[in-house]
């Protein structure tokens, strides 16, 4: 088995839709920076890299290039999932916070649970996801994903 942490942080800009869990959420703001800005897809496809000591989203998506300008950010996750075969290892479970002061997740939880387990091949119930706000942090323009993984070996 192998475990791996990921951690994310990008802040709200106005003008662009807000998506969490490749999950679009109704909301004044948006996630600006790297790509379409999912902070939480970012935070997961780190932890299956990490869990591999696979290069991190960064060095293989670099920000500097402009064509992962607003790209959808399935797209990282899904080059993880296909490292993470190829090495010869599935899934077990994830678990993610998420710390924003708004929107409010918990009505879209289910929804982006359900979605996250659906890229990942896992069922929902796979998928932990809790929503903190950040108390006495000052970042209140900021959303910040943190997400663990655990990886076990196929025997085939
Ligand atoms: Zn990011």
């Amino acid at each position: 088995m192998r475990v791996g942490f990921g951690w994310d942080s990008h802040e709200f800009k106005s003008g662009i839709p807000l998506k969490i869990g490749g999950v679009t959420l109704d909301h004044s703001k948006g996630l600006g920076g790297h790509s379409d800005g999912d902070v939480l897809l970012h935070a997961l496809t780190d932890a299956l890299l990490g869990a591999l000591a696979a290069p991190d989203i960064g060095s293989l998506f670099p920000p500097s290039d402009p064509k992962w300008k607003g790209a959808d950010s399935a797209v990282f996750l899904r080059e993880a999932l296909q490292r993470m075969r190829a090495a010869g290892y599935a899934v077990v479970n994830v678990d993610a916070t998420l710390i924003l002061a708004a929107p409010k997740i918990g009505p879209h939880a289910a929804a982006i649970r359900e979605h996250v387990a659906e890229l990942l091949g896992v069922s929902p119930d796979c998928v932990g996801l809790k929503a903190k706000t950040p108390e006495g942090l000052a970042t209140d323009n900021a959303a910040i994903a943190n997400a663990v993984v655990l990886l076990e070996k196929k025997t085939t």
